[in-house]
Parts: C-alpha cells; sequence; structure tokens
C-alpha cells in the first residue's frame, strides 16, 4: 500500500476520450485564457543588450588595474592579490621604473607582466581587499562571453584602466560610475 506523504498528488485519468475532448478547444482557450492574462502583466524580461539591469551596489564585476588621477599605474606587483586569491588565478611578472618612466608608474616597481585566469576567479573580492595601493578593482562591468579559454585569461592590456588623463569617458566606464551616476548613487 503506497503512504501520501502530501495532499498534492492527483489521481491520473485514464478513460477513453470522448469527441469533444478530441477536438481539443476547450484546452486550447484555457491556454489563451493564461497566455491573455500574462500579456497585460508587466514584464519581467528586458531587451538586452539594448537595455540593462541596474547593478546592485555590492556587485563584483570585471576587474580593473587601476591608475592615479595623473594616469600612472598603481601596482608595484607586491604579489599581495595573488597570495590572497583562493582561486590562483593570478600571476604577475615585476619590473623596475627606470629613469624617465616616473609618468607610468606611480611606484619605483610595477607590473611587467599580469593576468588573471577569468575561469578560475570566483569573484570573491579577496585580491582587491588585499592590495595596499587600491591599484586592483572589481569593476560594476562583467566579463564579456568568448569562444576560446584563452579569451578568459585576461592581460595587462585588457585589465589596465583608460587613462583618466587622456580618456576620461573610458575610464569612467571601465570603473562603472557613468551607470552608478544614472542610478544617483
Ligand atoms: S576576485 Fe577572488 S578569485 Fe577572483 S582574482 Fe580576485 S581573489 Fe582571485
Ligand atoms: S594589484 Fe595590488 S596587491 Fe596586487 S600586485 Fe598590484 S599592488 Fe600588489
Amino acid at each position: 500500500m503506497s503512504v501520501q506523504i502530501t495532499n498534492r498528488s492527483k489521481p491520473v485519468d485514464r478513460r477513453p476520450m470522448n469527441w469533444v475532448e478530441r477536438l481539443y478547444l476547450v484546452n486550447i482557450f484555457k491556454g489563451m485564457a493564461i497566455t491573455l492574462k500574462h500579456f497585460f502583466k508587466k514584464k519581467v524580461t528586458i531587451k538586452y543588450p539594448e537595455e540593462t539591469r541596474p547593478f546592485s551596489k555590492v556587485f563584483r564585476g570585471l576587474h580593473i588595474l587601476n591608475r592615479d588621477e595623473e594616469g600612472r599605474e598603481k601596482c608595484t606587483a607586491c604579489g599581495l592579490c595573488a597570495v590572497a586569491c583562493p582561486a590562483e588565478a593570478i600571476t604577475m611578472e615585476a619590473a623596475e621604473r627606470q629613469e624617465g618612466e616616473e609618468h607610468l608608474y606611480r611606484e619605483e616597481k610595477y607590473a611587467a607582466k599580469y593576468e588573471i585566469n577569468m575561469l578560475r576567479c570566483i569573484f570573491c573580492g579577496y585580491c582587491e581587499e588585499a592590495c595596499p595601493k587600491d591599484a586592483i578593482y572589481l569593476s560594476q562591468t562583467f566579463t564579456p562571453a568568448n569562444y576560446q579559454r584563452k579569451g578568459f585569461i585576461y592581460k595587462k592590456d585588457d585589465l589596465l584602466i583608460p587613462n583618466p588623463v587622456t580618456d576620461p569617458e573610458g575610464y569612467k566606464k571601465a570603473l562603472g560610475t557613468i551607470s552608478r551616476e544614472k542610478e544617483g548613487v
């Protein structure tokens, strides 16, 4: 004997259909009534990518390597972000700043190579928290889709934010501040 756990089970009606049921008209009209009911309801979908939803204030998106207000790279290749990363997604190579490069790098050491494997990243934000130089930042944009695995290995050029001096709009867009300004955050 089967034991009924809830009262939601429905016995299956196995009797043969009569000619009215075989026309399916009643069921078609029932279905159309449900469609019509939803037709006038507020849409839950949006026309992406023309429309986008506002992100939460705490959204952690694509990483950027930050620059200071003079456009100099802030990262000193100290490696703290890589150590803090639980997914071991960050690798880098340090280099010494040469004379005449003061306008490019803020500190005496900089990251000659910097890579993040986005397939490993879990967007926890630990790298941002670990950075003593405010050099890495999880922006309000997200990682675009790609057909190739290697397309998800973001190199320094992919991560480095546009120069705020020469490209202020691009800088704001990468930071995500344009969308936040629209929301009045
Ligand atoms: S967000 Fe987390 S997982 Fe991704 S690179 Fe930073 S520390 Fe690693
Ligand atoms: S991003 Fe920050 S923590 Fe990571 S190497 Fe550069 S300065 Fe150090």
